[in-house]
């Protein structure tokens, strides 16, 4: 399996301005932010895709959720949006399963 660019800021082969990381999950600013916050959350365990997740990963979207939780309230942010893109007709273009965070608000830190 060829790497993607995602693993490639995990192993820090690319530079991501991080934003959160601990020994599950890696969140990093968006290079091309659709909001005024725009961060992804990545878990370090490689799902390709929401497509991909089986009764062994199933507690991962939710792992990440309660991650983009956990950030918003730290953050101060109220109201956010949570989406994945699932495959190339869902607008998936990386192929590592990550939760996009997109809120109108500024974070407090970063
Ligand atoms: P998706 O379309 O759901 O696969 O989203 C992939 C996201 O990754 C897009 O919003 C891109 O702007 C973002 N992205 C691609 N390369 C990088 C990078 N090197 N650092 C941060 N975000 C990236």
């Amino acid at each position: 399996m060829e790497k993607t660019i995602f693993h490639k800021i995990l192993a820090g082969e690319i530079s991501a301005a991080i934003a959160y990381e601990d020994d599950e999950i890696l969140a990093f600013k968006d290079i091309h932010p659709k909001a005024p916050t725009h961060i992804l959350f990545i878990p370090k365990h490689f799902v390709a895709s929401i497509a991909d997740v089986t009764p062994d990963t199933a507690h991962i979207p939710g792992m990440l959720i309660l991650k983009a939780q956990k950030f918003a309230a730290e953050q101060g942010i109220s109201g956010y949006k949570l989406t994945f893109h699932v495959g190339k007709g869902g607008g998936q273009e990386v192929m590592y399963l990550h939760l996009h965070f997109l809120s109108e608000e500024k974070l407090k830190q970063f």
